[in-house]
């Protein structure tokens, strides 16, 4: 097979994440819960922060049974600072879900709350080992500039190794702001964006976030500090905040005040 193939990139790219890819804690483990806890924590925070608080997460609640029996309140307390608590309580609205009926069969995964298609695929790839590319941030600029017509196809039994891969790639090498094509990169050989000089103009727009400061988010996750650090914030502290939560089931209320869900 010629070198400049898109099968021998491919092959090239397993080598090299056999060679340079991050050891990180969720790649030592193909149990589809914690793939799960992995990647809704990942979905917006960078890896480095979530290496710690993915491995207290599984160290406290190792298992959905564990996670469904814990009070919501404890769960959000642990979440603090991960961002966008609806993940967390839907992670245990779904550990509840598995506990009870075990997991569903890889095509019905969409079906637990919160997992969408991204996350389905990600279990699929890096729990079950199937072929199935999760297309995040990254992985869909390293596609959009060196596989423009399409993934080339996954070598049998690669599954896990080409999903880490390429988001490894996607993070690393072939980067939004400063890709490396010409320092390190095993794709550079046949890149079509590299070859055209054009590798600034193919990266797809990542998806603008309103401002947190001032924001909603802001106010919702003040409260939730406040409540994770034991104290009861009255509900008129601020009413909008206070009703949003509510309205999501992500706190509950005591008379005027706020405490956490599920709180004795
Ligand atoms: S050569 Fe450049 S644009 Fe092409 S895959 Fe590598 S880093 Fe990305």
């Amino acid at each position: 097979m010629a070198e400049t193939t898109d099968d021998a990139a491919v092959a090239r790219l397993i080598a090299w994440f056999g060679a340079e890819g991050a050891d990180l804690p969720w790649r030592r483990t193909r149990d589809r819960y914690r793939i799960l806890v992995a990647e809704t924590q990942l979905q917006a925070t960078q890896v480095a922060r979530v290496a710690p608080r993915y491995e207290r997460w599984v160290a406290r609640w190792p298992t959905p049974a564990a996670l469904a029996a814990a009070p919501l309140g404890d769960v959000l307390a642990e979440w603090q600072g991960l961002g966008y608590p609806r993940r967390a309580r839907n992670l245990h609205q779904t550990a509840a879900r598995i506990a009870a009926e075990g997991w569903p069969p890889a095509d019905r995964l969409q079906d637990l709350p919160g997992v969408g298609a991204y996350t389905a695929a990600a279990i699929r790839c890096f729990a079950d080992g199937e072929a199935v590319l999760p297309v995040d941030t990254n992985v869909r600029r390293v596609l959009a500039r060196r596989f423009p017509g399409g993934w080339p196809g996954t070598p049998e039994g690669e599954g896990w190794a080409v999903g880490q891969a390429l988001m490894d790639l996607g993070r690393t090498v072939c980067s939004a702001r400063a890709p490396r094509c010409d320092t390190g990169c095993p794709l550079r050989r046949g890149c079509p964006a590299a070859d055209a000089g054009v590798v600034a103009e193919v990266t797809p727009r990542a998806r603008r976030q309103s401002p947190y400061a001032g924001s909603m988010r802001q106010r919702r996750g003040a409260i939730l500090r406040a409540l994770a650090a034991g104290e009861r914030p009255e509900l008129g502290r601020d009413p909008d905040a206070a009703a949003s939560l509510l309205a999501d089931g992500l706190v509950a209320r005591r008379g005027a005040r706020l405490v956490p869900v599920g709180a004795p």
